[in-house]
């Protein structure tokens, strides 16, 4: 593959609506116009929301659109031996620690943190004894990358850091932004029930398959700046990053999973054709239901 390689990474946790429509379109559109690549990849490592019928529900959607991608098509719960790899690396490296803390211990961490350390968790290992302890006892744990340890493996660089980001829209201006991890605090890479997580398996595949570009919704813009660092950290390539807004529904909150009027599949059973669910987006936008800016991390 040569050129600009995308992708269009749901999960199967439920029917695409209205506005995976616009974000598939975003993405799909983009290949189109670079003369480039649309992959289609499913997100499916959260066992316990992803269901096969909507894996199927995808396919049978976006094919009615009109996109079509290259097969095979990647499905991540196909590849956990590849995201424990890149965590092994991580941990050979020094770069993540386990953390037992509970959701609500967590929370009250955060809250319990200096007001400058902003609303994210920020913690470190255990002293040996104790985590040996909890290993023992069969506590569970996840994995949380470690700031203080990715600035001292980086050195310089690692203020140094920066992603491109371009406009959605011809001619894509495009602008550098400083990677600001610290926005994250020490994140979670590899989730207690999913021995992964979101960040890693995304940015592992994108190296892997290729991705030049990244264009999804501005609720995943400020993932950029954890995605840049874990890169730097994996020895990864950079991606350039576009952010589309979110289509709303008429009282502006986000189109979402459960609103079942809008799911594709309901538009077509009552007749609508795929002109009609473009004119439909259109109509979103000039009426200006659609999110631009639902990114708080900047
Ligand atoms: N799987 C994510 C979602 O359905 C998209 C992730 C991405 O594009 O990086 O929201």
């Amino acid at each position: 593959m040569t050129g600009l390689v995308t992708r269009f990474a749901p999960s199967p946790t439920g029917l695409l609506h209205l506005g995976h429509a616009y974000a598939a379109g975003c993405a799909f559109g983009a290949a189109k116009e670079a003369g480039g690549t649309c992959l289609l990849r499913i997100e499916d490592i959260d066992e316990t929301r992803c269901r096969p019928e909507f894996e199927a529900a995808i396919a049978k959607d976006l094919r009615w659109l009109g996109f079509d991608w290259p097969e095979p098509v990647r499905r991540q719960s196909d590849h956990l031996a590849g995201y424990t790899r890149a965590l092994d690396r991580l941990i050979e490296d020094g770069l993540v620690y386990r953390c037992f803390k509970t959701r609500r211990e967590v929370a009250d961490a955060i809250a319990s943190a200096p007001h400058e350390a902003g609303e994210v968790y920020t913690g470190a290992p255990l002293p040996g004894a104790e985590e040996r302890s909890l290993l023992d006892g069969g506590q569970p744990y996840a994995w949380r990358l470690s700031l203080k340890a990715a600035r001292a493996r980086l050195g310089a660089n690692y203020d140094a850091l920066g992603f491109t980001v371009e406009a959605l829209e011809p001619p894509h201006e495009a602008q550098t932004v400083k990677a600001r991890p610290k926005l994250f605090g020490d994140v979670v890479i590899a989730r207690k029930d999913a021995g992964t997580s979101y960040h890693l398996a995304s940015v592992h595949d994108d190296a892997l398959q290729g991705v030049t570009h990244i264009i999804r919704g501005v609720d995943l813009a400020g993932s950029a700046h954890i995605h840049r660092l874990l890169q730097a950290l994996l020895g990864y390539s950079p991606v350039i990053y576009r952010h589309h807004g979110l289509l709303t529904g008429p009282d502006g909150k986000r189109y979402a999973k459960r609103d079942r009027a809008v799911t594709l599949q309901a538009l077509r059973e009552a007749g609508h054709t795929p002109d009609d669910i473009g004119a439909l987006i259109s109509q979103h936008i000039a009426q200006g239901h659609i999110l631009r800016h639902e990114d708080m991390h900047g």
